[in-house]
């Protein structure tokens, strides 16, 4: 966060942040003070995609310049993205600001998905439910500052969902939208022509006017709520002056009088400030004095316990899982099913005696024993957008963009070297991604044999769901022969092999680093802390890999810079934003993205897929080598 002190001194990170919770301040200033944090956020073209698609459904022409006060006060018509707005209140950027025929100014915010019967009932109790009240509050926030900067001008407020009934009524829309928004970022023109029949209905208006107008004035639950976490004011003004105040004190460093009061609860769940290192963080700061096992380097919180019940402990006072009593261990289950996950993970902070660092079920491994060799590890990446890419699809429809797959002959003996990497990414923006890419894996010879390992169901589902539109409609043109190869993978009787991984951890297979987790990233975690499940990183080339080495040995994800799946679309929206609009150097685009070339964002997304699949094959390996165990 920046702070603008010229104007009012609160923005809109302030607001997000003090609605959660006022013990955040301190922290995001702390944050925003002590730390390099980068530009980069994936979801911006995601914002400006929308943006672009809505505007152009109603007939207007993305204005690239930033707004002057006079188009503001003369009413100029158009529509203008990701605006700032300094007021005597504070500083904004409008997602979106657009002023169409007969209309007043709108200010928007673009939400997940809703059908466009729920529009009448979505009024205002709707919009004030809990998961909801954020974005009222942070749209309020934004409505504030336009009415202190322009007095007198008439504004209104919107969400904008992308409507769950839109179906793409042609192809190529996608491609459309992405390859002007790359062009208008790249040099600036946004003269394109698109029919705005093409996104009828592609979108769902809906006030938000009400539920501000409630807020600014009377607003009943918004005083009860900031009751609730320790506030003193109780009126949306009240508010404000008092996040000025409090923002401040701590801008001069002289300390509030009155702190607010420790009250932990559900909205420390997803808190960034609640644990940030050992003996850091809110929590931490809250507690540790009065604590008797202050002394410990790191506690594991409440909220990091699998299973149900976090909640209620936290409201009871109590924050850290070494804080409950321990059960005597029971014997090992046939399954490690969430409670009793849970239960160990309780062993193992109060240092129970017989807390189980490690376990490969007896019946997991014989599982593994008899899958038909060779293993592939596939993997697969998809893209999801409320403007879908193929005719009839509807919005959100996943597409496959990335396969990665590890093919290695199921000898865990030390010598072996047998691990390959294949793979496949739409580098140049093909038509129909898809269909190419699964052309290259069904009529791979290497995969033509043995079991096909993947994490989570998605990878069997999304292939038998094409098998069967290929079935109902017809393969695209040129790839009758890869439907041939398709049905027969997918065939019910003598089809190829698939066994999920994630079931083999969830039902057979325990690690105390992975804190009850079950995620490719606690299990690539859990096995980086053992010398013997990593020994092969240190024998296999890079080319084996798909990555360098030292990425495991240093750190995990973490030395990738696409670390998650978000992060992957968005990055494959740029690289297709690239090739689509003929700009290959997506450094140039104000999307900023913290790489050098378009030929990096490729290298680093194959990297990234490949880094998934090789997890898969170091699971298997460290488990065919250990065997059964119980280690405590
Ligand atoms: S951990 Fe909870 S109490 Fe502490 S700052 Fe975060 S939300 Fe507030």
């Amino acid at each position: 966060m920046t702070d603008k002190p010229e104007y009012g001194s609160l923005h809109d990170g302030w607001i997000a942040e003090a609605f959660r919770c006022p013990l955040r301040l301190p922290y995001a200033h702390q944050d925003a003070h002590g730390s390099d944090v980068s530009d980069f956020e994936p979801k911006r073209i995601q914002r400006a995609f929308l943006s672009e698609t809505f505007l152009r459904s109603q007939g207007v022409t993305p204005q690239l310049d930033s707004i002057t006060p006079q188009q503001i006060h003369q009413g100029t018509l158009g529509g203008w993205m990701q605006q700032s707005i300094q007021s005597p209140l504070g500083y904004t950027r409008l997602p979106l600001l657009f002023r169409l025929q007969d209309e007043p100014w709108v200010i928007a915010q673009f939400q997940g998905r809703l059908w466009p019967m729920d529009q009448p009932v979505l009024r205002q109790a709707h919009l004030l439910k809990q998961k909801m009240k954020q974005y009222v509050v942070s749209l309020a926030y934004r409505v504030t500052c336009f009415q202190r900067a322009y007095p007198g001008v008439p504004v209104r407020a919107e969400f904008i969902f992308p409507s769950s009934g839109y179906f793409a009524k042609s192809d190529g829309l996608f491609d459309q939208v992405i390859s002007s928004l790359g062009e208008a970022q790249g040099v600036g023109n946004m003269e394109k022509e698109t029919d705005p029949m093409a996104f009828q209905e592609a979108f769902v208006r809906v006030s938000v006017d009400s539920a501000i107008n409630e807020l600014q004035t009377s607003g009943r639950w918004f005083g009860h709520y900031l009751s609730s976490l320790g506030y003193r004011s109780d009126t949306w003004g009240q508010w404000l002056q008092e996040l000025e105040e409090e923002i401040m004190s701590l801008r001069t460093g002289l300390s509030n009088e009155e702190p607010y009061p420790f009250l932990p609860g559900r909205h420390c769940a997803q808190c960034r400030y609640r644990d940030m290192g050992p003996k850091k963080g809110c929590w931490a700061d809250h507690q540790e004095a009065s604590d008797s096992i202050s002394d410990s380097l790191s506690r594991m919180h409440i909220f990091e316990l699998p299973g149900h019940g976090n909640e209620t402990l936290v409201q009871d006072g109590v924050l850290f899982v070494d804080q409950l009593e321990s059960d005597p261990a029971a014997d090992l289950p046939s399954a490690f099913t969430i409670p009793w996950r849970r239960e160990e993970q309780i062993r193992q902070q109060t240092q129970h005696p017989k807390a189980i660092q490690e376990a490969l079920l007896h019946q997991t491994l014989e599982q593994l024993q008899k899958l038909p060799r060779p293993f592939h590890f596939l993997d697969f990446e998809a893209v999801g957008f409320p403007i879908p890419q193929r005719e009839g699809d509807r919005i959100y429809d996943p597409v496959l963009f990335q396969y990665s797959c590890h093919t290695w002959d199921g000898d865990a003996s030390t010598d072996s070297m047998s691990l390959s990497h294949t793979g496949w990414l739409d580098e140049e923006g093909v038509t129909d991604p898809e269909a190419v890419l699964v052309d290259h894996l069904v009529s791979n010879p290497a995969l033509q044999k043995g079991t096909i390992i993947h994490f989570s169901p998605f990878e069997p589902q999304h292939l038998r769901k094409i098998a069967k539109r290929w079935r109902k409609e017809g393969p695209p043109k040129g790839f009758e022969q890869a439907n041939d190869s398709l049905q027969a993978w997918m065939a019910k009787k003598g089809g190829r092999n698939f066994v999920d991984c994630l079931t083999l951890v969830r039902d057979g297979y325990h690690h105390a680093r992975m804190h009850g987790k079950l995620g490719l990233k606690p299990l690539i975690g859990s096995l980086l802390t053992s010398k013997e499940a990593t020994e092969p990183i240190t024998r296999l080339s890079a080319e084996q890999m798909g990555f360098p080495g030292e990425w495991l040995l240093e750190g995990g994800y973490e030395k990738s810079p696409v670390s998650d799946g978000e992060t992957a679309m968005h990055t494959y929206l740029m690289i297709r934003m690239a090739q689509k609009s003929g700009l290959k150097e997506v450094s140039r685009a104000s999307l900023t993205h913290p790489t050098e070339s378009h030929a990096e964002l490729i290298q680093q997304m194959k990297q990234y897929c490949a880094l998934d699949t090789f997890a898969m094959y170091l699971a298997f390996h460290h488990w065919l080598r250990v065997g059964e165990i119980t280690v405590y």
